[in-house]
């Protein structure tokens, strides 16, 4: 009997879980042996991780878990954490076991950059998987709750003025005032301030959009600093300012929310051309040496200048669908699609949960319809892969059930 292919896929995120959706849809069953692994058993949205940080959308309707959507027969789910690959030998070797491949997909997502900066690792909460959001949302419950007398306490550094910062600390923002009432604690004691590389926040919008959003957060009390981090400490951080002198920010919350990089797997693996941990592929998202290995999401880089795109959802999405379609047609025998063309629809920043500053359709938005569009790209994501039920299970609307 003939043997069939294995196509392993690593990582169940937006790039990831959207490969494994497409071959559960349109791949005969028997063709192939399809195995999905991650690390966790579910699915998270990370472009839902400050909310779950905030406590403003709950860690349970974050969770998709995976051998709910997954139907065993067609895509085998195996939770392990990849610890490194070997394209020669065509290994996958995790905590748990190894496995062999034929076809693979790296799907392995980012981690934060920590740029070497002394004491991140050590003093900053971050916006990485769900367990670090519940971290955070944690530490802010506790330091409002337990308030005793430190002002540090409710003082909250946000590092980084990109998506994740500013997402993070407008979040925050628009929840402070319930915060401070429910605990009975005055509303000016609480603090967020958000130090930013240059003048712009929100380097991916043109200067007259940006200005918008930062019009907007500053009217949530949130406080601006321009300046380069250069070490986090338990009581704060240090930066350098305009003027390149060294300034203590004092605060006993930091967010390390800077910048990301691809997954330490990536780097851990040997044979793979990679610029920050993220891997150099081809037109059709495979790795140059090895045509039987795909990157997608925030594991790869383009190698042409014409792909070359800032890593979001939507690119992973995107990504996945396309190499799930050429997956289909290798395991067929019929060739390759035409090269991967990412099909920008659009970015929208979320201002708490009724606001935002976006463009969609090279159009510029702002407000309700903006929160409004970053719900429906949300909604339109879970209904990809979980159909209606799992929307209204966890979808977000205007009027929010967790809080
Ligand atoms: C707070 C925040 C807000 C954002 N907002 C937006 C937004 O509004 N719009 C947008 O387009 N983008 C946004 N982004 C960026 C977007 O989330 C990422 O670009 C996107 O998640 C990349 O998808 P991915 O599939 O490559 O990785 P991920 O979605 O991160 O998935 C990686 C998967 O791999 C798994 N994994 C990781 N390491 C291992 C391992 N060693 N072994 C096994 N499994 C592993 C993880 O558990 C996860 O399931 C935001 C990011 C953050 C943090």
């Amino acid at each position: 009997m003939e043997k069939k292919p294995n196509v392993l896929i690593l990582g169940g995120g937006y790039g990831g879980f959207k490969v494994a959706i497409y071959l559960q849809k349109h791949l005969q069953a028997g063709r192939a042996n399809v195995t999905l692994i991650s690390k966790h058993d579910y699915h998270y949205q990370t472009t839902l991780l400050h909310k779950v940080a905030v406590g403003t959308y709950s860690a349970r309707k974050a969770r998709i878990f995976f051998r709910k959507i997954l139907d065993s027969k067609k895509i085998d789910f195996i939770k392990d954490t990849i610890l490194s690959i070997d394209p020669e030998s065509k290994m996958v070797f995790g905590e748990r076991s190894c496995y062999s491949y034929d076809y693979l997909v790296i799907a392995l997502g980012f981690v934060p950059n920590t740029f070497g900066i002394k004491g991140v690792d050590e003093f900053c909460y971050k916006l990485e998987t769900l367990n670090s959001a519940i971290r955070l949302r944690n530490n802010i419950e506790t330091k409002f709750k337990d308030f005793h007398s430190d002002p540090l306490d409710l003082r909250f550094i946000v590092c980084g003025s990109g998506f994740t910062g500013i997402e993070f600390a407008a979040e925050l923002g628009t929840q402070i005032d319930e915060l401070c009432k429910i605990c009975g604690i005055e509303k000016n004691l609480a603090k967020i301030i958000c130090v930013s590389r240059g003048e712009q926040i929100l380097p991916m919008f043109n200067v007259k959009d940006s200005n918008i959003a930062k019009d907007k957060i500053s009217k949530l009390g949130i406080e601006f600093v321009q300046g380069d981090v250069v070490e986090c400490k338990s009581d704060g951080v240090v930066i350098k300012n305009k003027l390149g002198e060294l300034e203590d920010i004092k605060s006993n919350n930091v967010i390390w929310c800077a910048g990301v990089k691809g997954s330490g797997v990536i780097s851990n693996s040997p044979h793979f051309e990679h610029k920050d941990s993220r891997i150099l592929v081809d037109e059709f998202l495979r790795v140059p040496k090895y045509h039987n290995i795909f990157v997608v999401g925030d594991s790869a880089i383009s190698m042409k200048r014409n792909i070359l795109n800032a890593p979001t959802a939507q690119l992973a999405n995107q990504m996945g669908c396309y190499v799930g379609s050429n997956l289909v047609r290798i395991l067929n025998d019929k060739p390759l699609s035409k090269p991967f063309v990412f099909k920008h629809k659009g970015t929208v920043c979320s201002i708490g949960h009724t606001d935002g500053v976006g463009v969609v359709f090279h159009m510029s938005i702002s407000g309700e319809i903006a929160a409004f569009l970053k719900n429906f790209i949300e909604n339109k994501w879970i209904f990809s892969i979980g159909g209606i039920i799992n929307v209204l299970k966890k979808g977000q609307f205007r009027f929010r059930s967790s809080n």
